[in-house]
């Protein structure tokens, strides 16, 4: 970058007031924005607000050798946003607290933020505060999102009954693809740095890992069709961790049939690559952010044709487990391997 301007020559008020005037209000919700000690939040008569939080760390949950600061911004609003979505509420309002280490610009932060606002623009959501502060190691950003949702259709991971549908969105492993391709091209980098990354081929899994999307679009047609799910959880952490939390959570069982697991083709090829087992990356591959649901049967005329809704089991009494059937028919037990940052 040419014009690199050091935090100090702005100051933490300057650079706030820089980040504000970036900052569009489009909520009715909204009743006061950045500017005073709190914002003010007016929720619609009827409603419940819906908060969640997330933290994420330079190191840890991001890479600035690979991941682009418009695109870290993006994905933190974005894996927000996807909580909320996963209440079945719609997003309304962020919070942002920054710690800043001392090797960033101003330009660098104004990387970050142009995500943010993108996402923002996105998920029709209004930034409305935050607080901001020097860190003596990376880049900290907390992000806590709040959302509305009428009286009474909320959706918890706690309402599965034993026959419901299981429902995904879109498609698995991607993300975890993603981030070998780039884990890979990273080390290469670093043996070669007049190295230029090759990811010609992998332009998908890198977006899945780099830039996914919230399922909002899923919430609104879930509303349309006139299907409440009885329970709801985003993957972030694997399908098999994410379906053994709503088992838990309902107290039931599962069933899900892995030739019914949604993938895409690239994740497939990259994964044949790598000599990764595909149905692995899509029960244990995180940050997809794709939407895990469940429906009574009786949904599953409305479902059995939408183009991004893949039924790939049913839920179980407790006592049958959580169980992945096999192409052979064998049940194996899910294991929540995850994707632990630990
Ligand atoms: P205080 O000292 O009371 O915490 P600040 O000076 O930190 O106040 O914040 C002033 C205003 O700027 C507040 O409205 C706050 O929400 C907002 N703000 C601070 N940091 C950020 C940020 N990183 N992003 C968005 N808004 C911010
Ligand atoms: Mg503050």
């Amino acid at each position: 970058m040419s014009d690199v301007t050091p935090l100090e020559t702005l100051g933490e008020f300057g650079l706030i007031r820089r980040l504000q005037n970036t900052v569009t209000l489009r909520q009715p919700s909204t009743t006061l924005g950045i500017g005073d000690d709190a914002a003010i939040i007016t929720p619609a008569p009827d409603n419940n607000m819906v908060v969640s939080t997330d933290l994420l760390v330079e190191g840890v949950h991001f890479d600035l050798t690979f991941a682009p600061l418009k695109h870290v911004g993006y994905k933190a609003v974005a894996v927000n946003v996807s909580d909320i979505a996963a209440m079945n509420a719609l997003p309304t309002q962020i919070v942002v607290g920054l710690a800043i280490g001392a090797r960033y610009s101003v330009e660098a932060i104004e990387e970050l933020y142009e995500g943010m606002r993108l996402a923002c623009e996105a998920y029709n959501v209004d930034l409305v505060g935050g607080d901001t502060t020097a860190s003596r190691g990376g880049l900290t950003i907390s992000i806590t999102a709040m959302g509305q949702v009428p009286n009474g259709q909320a959706v918890r991971r706690s309402g599965a009954q034993p026959n419901d549908l299981i429902c995904v969105t879109g498609d698995l492993g991607g993300a975890f693809m993603g981030l070998q391709v780039l884990e890979r091209e990273k080390q290469a980098f670093l043996a070669d740095p007049d190295m230029q990354p090759e990811l010609g081929n992998y332009g998908y899994v890198v977006q899945r890992q780099l830039r996914p999307e919230a399922r909002m679009d899923i919430v609104h047609e879930l509303k349309d069709l006139g299907i409440t799910p009885t329970s709801m959880i985003d993957i972030s952490d694997g399908l098999a961790s994410e379906l053994l939390h709503l088992c838990a959570a309902s107290g039931a069982g599962a069933r899900i049939f892995s030739e019914n697991l949604p993938i895409a083709n690239p994740t497939l090829e990259a994964a044949s690559e790598f000599n990764l087992d595909p149905i692995m990356c899509m029960l244990n591959g995180g940050e997809d952010y794709e939407l895990l649901f469940t429906v009574p049967l009786s949904d599953y005329d409305k479902l059995k044709h939408h183009p991004d809704i893949t039924i790939i089991g049913n839920m179980m009494v407790k006592s049958e487990g959580a169980n992945l059937v096999t192409k052979a028919g064998q049940p194996v037990p899910l294991q929540a391997q995850g994707f632990t940052h630990f």
